[in-house]
């Protein structure tokens, strides 16, 4: 580590507005994380000169929408969950609150791929618990003795003195095998496309574990909290999730037009941060040779890692440790009529002992109004992820093959696709494994040590984009209270 730097315990008041200049900050990564804490320092800090670095040609990070003919298509996000509020609260802010729309009303929105079949996802479900019996018991996707096993998880001890467990270990000890590879395993792959055997309950799903330590039971947990009026305990989390009609563009550009006065250096990738002398009040970081009073890493922990290395190399290190997961979104955008069955859910997921290649078929145009013609449909097939990594490298052809194969098998596809787009997301999708929350407490306590340095992004506390807004602002709020 830089010994010049004085850890912040002992940093002696020499702030940055009692030396009257106008206080430069840095963000590194134009990202929805990046651009967040912008937004929230701008607003803390209205006198603050800002500069966003991003990498890539334009801000946004894998947020982007496009806009083909009559079809709106998500390169990535969909969609965001209104609880936790923050991105909800920050739409308010920004005043696109009127343009948010939620999931269009269907029977049945989940359904589960196994063979030539498709079962819908029992209703009641929430994420992994059964929170309603009669759907289980009448569905056709687990054996008599897979339901009674599954339904049978309040008859199973709670362990003593738990320690962080992978979600494969935590899920089929308290619901059996079958339960986890037919249903839990391919939701929660959705979701982080993960290693199940990997993936940290207590990063990723602790509500489960306290549900677990506090109750005996994740069902009798559940049980109890609906019966104290909670609505996520019903299942119906569909229900919590909003869209910008226009799309998630639509948050990007509201930020930017939110921060006319930040200075955005955009096809800027930055190879170094570091700290420059501890003596004057001001000027204490440098980004690439440019002098700043604060910087806040925005980008994806590996990122950080090697531009903080030369700095830090304790942090640089623990950085390192975060690893990430890639994945390729194939769109299929189709005549209505070449579907040979009327699909209406929202989407097929399939369990890896499915042995295919596709995690999840996604009907977009199911899911939000407006996203093509009544008489067409927009599919997006994903692929890849951590159990196949290797898939996201093959060109574009084969991917586009495999997920019309994948959507042949499942409704039936006659004649080719209008249209298809194949998106690679490589390296994204931060895998929060075992350990991954120490991992981020020292990652955090490191930090800290220095003076005007902060992190934000998908990496530690959430990959939703709700996380990610939080993560800037909780940035940005630190950023100020380092600063009076
Ligand atoms: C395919 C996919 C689907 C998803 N679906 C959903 C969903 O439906 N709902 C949801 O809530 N979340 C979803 N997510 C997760 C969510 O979209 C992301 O976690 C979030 O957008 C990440 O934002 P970020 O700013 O932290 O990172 P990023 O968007 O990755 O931004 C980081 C930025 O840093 C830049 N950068 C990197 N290194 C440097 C450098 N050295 N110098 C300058 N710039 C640099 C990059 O170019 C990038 O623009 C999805 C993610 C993916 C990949």
């Amino acid at each position: 580590m830089n010994n010049n730097l004085p850890p912040r315990d002992s940093f002696v008041r020499t702030q940055y507005n009692m030396t009257g200049a106008q206080p430069r900050y840095a963000i590194i990564g134009g990202g929805i994380s990046g651009l967040s804490a912008a937004y929230y320092l701008q607003k803390q800090i209205p006198d603050a000169a800002i500069t966003v670095f991003e990498s890539g040609e334009r801000l946004g990070g894998v947020l982007k929408t496009i806009r083909t003919g009559s079809f709106l298509i998500e390169t990535s996000a969909d969609m965001f969950v209104t609880q936790p509020s923050d991105a909800f609260e920050l739409c308010r802010d920004l005043g696109i609150e009127n343009e948010l729309i939620a999931t269009l009303p269907v029977q049945d929105r989940a359904f589960i791929g196994l063979g030539d079949t498709i079962f819908p996802v029992p209703q009641g479900l929430s994420m992994m618990v059964p929170t309603r019996r009669q759907p289980i018991l009448d569905s056709a996707l687990l054996t008599k003795h897979g339901k009674s096993r599954f339904l049978g998880e309040t008859e199973i001890e709670a362990l003593p003195n738990p320690k962080d467990e992978s979600l494969k270990s935590f899920a089929i000890r308290r619901f059996g095998i079958e339960a986890y590879e037919k249903i839990i395993q391919p939701m929660v792959s959705g979701i982080y496309t993960a290693d199940p055997a990997k993936l940290s309950m207590n990063a990723t799903m602790q509500r489960f574990v306290d549900m677990e330590r506090q109750h005996g039971s994740l069902i009798a947990a559940m049980q109890n909290n609906r019966n104290q009026g909670d609505s996520q305990a019903s299942g119906a989390r569909y229900a919590m999730f909003r869209a910008p009609s226009g799309g998630m563009s639509t948050l990007v550009t509201a930020l930017i037009q939110a921060l006319p006065k930040i200075d955005v250096k955009t096809n800027t990738l930055v190879t170094n941060v570091s700290a420059r002398s501890a003596t004057s009040p001001g000027n204490r970081w440098a980004v690439d040779g440019r002098p700043f009073d604060g910087i806040i890493l925005a980008t994806p922990a590996a990122a950080s890692a090697s531009m903080i290395g030369e700095t830090d190399p304790t942090l640089a290190d623990a950085l390192s440790g975060i690893t990430t997961a890639s994945s390729a979104i194939v769109v299929l955008a189709i005549a209505r009529s070449q579907l040979k069955t009327n699909f209406r859910g929202f989407g097929i997921i399939y369990p890896h002992i499915d042995g295919g290649q596709v995690i999840a078929l996604s009907f977009s145009s199911n899911k939000f109004a407006g996203r093509c013609e009544e008489d067409e449909v927009l599919i997006r097939c994903f692929i890849g992820g951590a159990l196949q990594s290797d898939l996201v490298d093959l060109p574009d052809n084969k991917l586009i093959e495999i997920a019309i194969a994948q959507l042949n098998r499942s409704i039936g596809l006659a004649g080719e696709p209008i249209f298809t787009a194949v998106f690679r997301w490589k390296q994204c999708m931060p895998q929060y494994h075992l350990g991954h929350l120490s991992r981020v407490q020292q990652i955090e306590q490191q930090t800290e040590r220095h003076y005007g340095l902060e992190i934000a992004g998908n990496s530690y506390r959430g990959v939703g984009i709700p996380a990610c807004i939080a993560s800037g602002k909780s940035a940005a709020d630190r950023m100020l209270k380092a600063s009076n």
